[in-house]
Order: structure tokens, then sequence, then C-alpha cells
């Protein structure tokens, strides 16, 4: 359990936050520390998910509710119109269950994902206000949201009738039975509110300035994780050489062997991630490389010299948070563009999966490794990223739209129910 006992003094009205999420590591990782934050701070947080994040969820100090049904809520890579597929039957499937719980413990405010589509549908339901979490770039026409109506989404539709006819018709369910208002008929990966806390800073996020005063850029969330004992850290030799194409997107073994095969010769220990691919898949391996399917990602990155990676939001903050340089290859979603941006701020290089050979990764490896200008750039980002502070200025702003909407205080008026406790 989170440490509880170190309330600050000022007094606060104790509130009852409830956190709504897709179940995908990178969606779930930048809340927990926001979560233990406003434990600490003496509110109740209850928080739906998935088998797989119940623990680490409770261990932030939350009181979980695992979503009914038997759909995991997103699994697998999604392109577009699959993401708008998913989140529309997920949200039929989860939503009675989620308005019976909620409706026990009625909260005073609801945080959910930027992509969860159930979210906005709750608060309408339960009535009480909702803050919207982007935990990859916030979206605008700089930054296009994957889920934008567009002609490319509409190709991508006719191309996959089954998944746009499911969407309709989980669509048209949702429609039947809740009042569907304020909810993006199409957009679903930007469904804000008038509160949204993205987790970067405005230095690293593109075009900060041109979003309205809504999007608060609160900085990384990074707080500490469970250790992982069977991780064997102290074999690491220096230099550090980090791969991980992420939680989601599969690399395949022919890539992350040529990673293997690039990196080899230019670390002291080579550590890959592995993800959806078996280890065993990559053949034989050379005695300094290590490859596991998940590591403990910010332990590494707090030895690592270079991080080979596919530009998702979280990595490349914690990467940034540690100061190490980056080698993104995008694997989808909006890499590319998180690609665009560590390049044109210098800390790290860009190449494509179809240009990321062994030569070509080794040549661009050892221009990070060797060239002090990607560290100079980097330390600069990080310096911007660490004042940005996180999970305590989300807290603030959480607490802030709490205090202006007035369920902070309605709540301490109110007799806390005993189920709560
Ligand atoms: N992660 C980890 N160990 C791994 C791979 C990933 O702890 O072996 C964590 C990583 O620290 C990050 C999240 O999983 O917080 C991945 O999120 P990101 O947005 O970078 O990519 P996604 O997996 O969503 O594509």
């Amino acid at each position: 359990m989170a440490d509880v006992g170190s309330l600050p003094t000022r007094s606060r009205a104790m509130s009852r936050v409830a956190f709504l999420n897709v179940g995908m590591h990178g969606h779930v990782n930048p809340t927990l520390p926001l979560v233990t934050e406003l434990v600490r701070r003496g509110h109740s947080v209850t928080y739906h998910t998935t088998p797989a994040f119940a623990e680490q969820i409770a261990a932030a100090g939350a009181r979980v509710f695992l979503y009914s049904g038997d759909e995991p809520p997103l699994a697998g890579p999604p392109t577009a119109v699959t993401l708008m597929e998913q989140l529309a039957r997920t949200a039929v499937q989860v939503l009675p269950g989620v308005l019976t719980d909620l409706r026990c413990t009625p909260p005073d405010l609801i945080v959910h994902d930027s992509a969860c589509l159930w979210g906005p549908v709750a608060a309408r339901e339960l009535g009480v206000p909702a803050a919207s979490s982007f935990t990859t770039f916030a979206f605008n026409r700089h930054v296009p949201s994957p889920t934008r109506a567009s002609w490319g989404l509409l190709g991508a539709a006719l191309a996959m009738p089954r998944s746009a006819w499911g969407y309709l018709r989980a669509r048209r369910e949702l429609r039947r039975r809740y009042d569907m208002r304020g909810v993006p008929r199409i957009d679903l990966a930007d469904i804000r509110q008038p509160l949204n806390l993205v987790y970067t800073s405005p230095a690293f996020h593109p075009d900060a300035a041109g979003f309205d005063e809504s999007f608060r850029f609160v900085g990384p969330s990074i707080g500490s994780r469970p250790a992982d004992a069977s991780f064997p850290s102290g074999e690491l030799r220096d230099p550090v050489l980090y791969v991980s194409m992420g939680t989601v997107f599969d690399a395949g073994p022919q890539q992350l062997r040529a990673f293997v095969d690039a990196l080899g010769p230019l670390g002291g220990t080579v550590v890959v991630a592995t993800g959806h691919t078996d280890p065993a898949e990559l053949g034989p391996l050379p005695a300094n490389v290590l490859a596991r399917r998940a590591v403990p990602q910010l332990e590494v990155l707090a030895r690592a010299a270079l991080f080979v990676t596919h530009g998702g939001v979280n990595s490349v903050n914690e990467a940034l948070h540690a100061g190490v340089p980056m080698l993104v290859i995008p694997q989808g979603a909006d890499q590319t563009l998180v690609a665009r941006r560590i390049v044109e701020l210098g800390a790290g290089l860009e190449t494509r999966t179809e240009t990321a050979d062994v030569e070509t990764v080794r040549a661009l490896g050892r221009r990070l490794l060797g060239e002090p200008r990607f560290r100079a750039a980097g330390a600069a980002l990080q310096a911007a990223q660490r004042h940005a502070s996180g999970a305590s200025r989300a807290a603030d702003e959480l607490e802030g739209y709490l205090r202006q909407t007035g369920a902070a205080e309605r709540s301490a008026a109110e007799p806390r129910r005993k189920a709560d406790r």
C-alpha cells in the first residue's frame, strides 16, 4: 500500500476520485504516481482496470474494481478503425458494471483516459465532472489524432468493413442506452474535458502554446515501480544499451535480432525487452546480450547510455527524464511525430523500420554514443521535464478543478458513506 502516513498539514476537502482506464501499460503507468499522490493527500481513489494491472494499482493506493466481461479493453496493436470498434464494443460491455460500482460509492470526479470512451459516458450518467488523461501527445492540427475524421480514416473503414460495422453497431447500442451528448462521434482517441492532463513538458510537446487553457502539460508522471528481483541488475556492464519497442507493437524476432547484431559489438551489456516475441526466437545470443519479454525499464534507463525505442510517449518521457539519447524507430500510432520531435530537439536520431538493418542501426548507435551534442540536448530537455514536476502538478490541477466545480465542498459537507471506508 502507498504511504498515507504523512499527510500535508494544510486542510483539504477529501474527495472521491474514480479512475477509468483502458488496459494498456502506456496508459496506466503515468496514472500510478498520480494515484499515490492523491491518496497521500487524503483523497480516496477507486480505479477500474483489468486483472493484469490490479496488483500495481492496488500498490499505488487505489481501491481496485475489475471490468466485467472477458474481452480485455484494448488488446493488440490497434489501427484507427479497430481501435474505435474495440473501444465502442468494450464500452457496451463494461458500462453496466462500472455504473453499478460507481453508484455504490459515487465519486466527486472521474479521471478517464483520453481514449476511454466509457469515461465521459459514466460521468454524464452520474452527473459528476470529469478530467481527461492524455498519455500520448495531445492532439491539434499539428499533432493529428489517429482517429480524427479524415479521408484516410474513411478509406481504412471501407477496407475493414467488419470493424467499421462493428463500431457503428456498438455505437448505436450505446446511444440507445445512454446519453451520449458531448462524446465524440468519431475521434475517440481525443476525448476532451474541461481539464485535460498531458504528461509531458511544454518544452517537449509540439505546439504546446497552441492548446487552450484546458490543457495542462504537467510533465512526465514517473514514480518508483516495484522492484523486479528476477532481473540481474548486478550483471550489467557499461555502456548499457537498451532496446524496447514497447508493449503494444510487435517488432518480431528478425528486427530484434538485427538490433542484437548491431549493438552487441558496441555494448558492455545490451538489454532487449522483446515484448510479444519469445526471446528464444532470437536464436543464440552473444554473452553480453540479455533478452527478456519485459524488463524494469526505469531501472535500466538509469544505467543506459543509449535507448533504441519505438517512440511511445511514456518511453521517451522516461528516457528524457534519465537523460539517455535515443534512436527512435516508430512502429505506429503517434510515434512518427514523437520521433520527429526528438530529432528536432537534438535529443536523438530516427530511422524507419525498413531501414533499420544491422549496419544502419550500428552506425546511428555509434553516433549517439560518440557525439556529445545528443547528451547535451537531452540534458536541456531533462531539466524542462523535471521542472514540470509530473504527478504532484497533476494532483494540484485535479484539486483545483474539484474546488472549481464545487464537488469537493459538497463532498466535505456530506457524511461519508460506510462503503467507502
Ligand atoms: N515498459 C516496461 N518494461 C518493458 C517495456 C515497457 O516497464 O519491458 C513500460 C515503459 O516503462 C512505459 C510503458 O511500458 O512506461 C510503455 O509505454 P509507451 O507509451 O512507451 O509505449 P506502448 O507500450 O504504449 O507502445
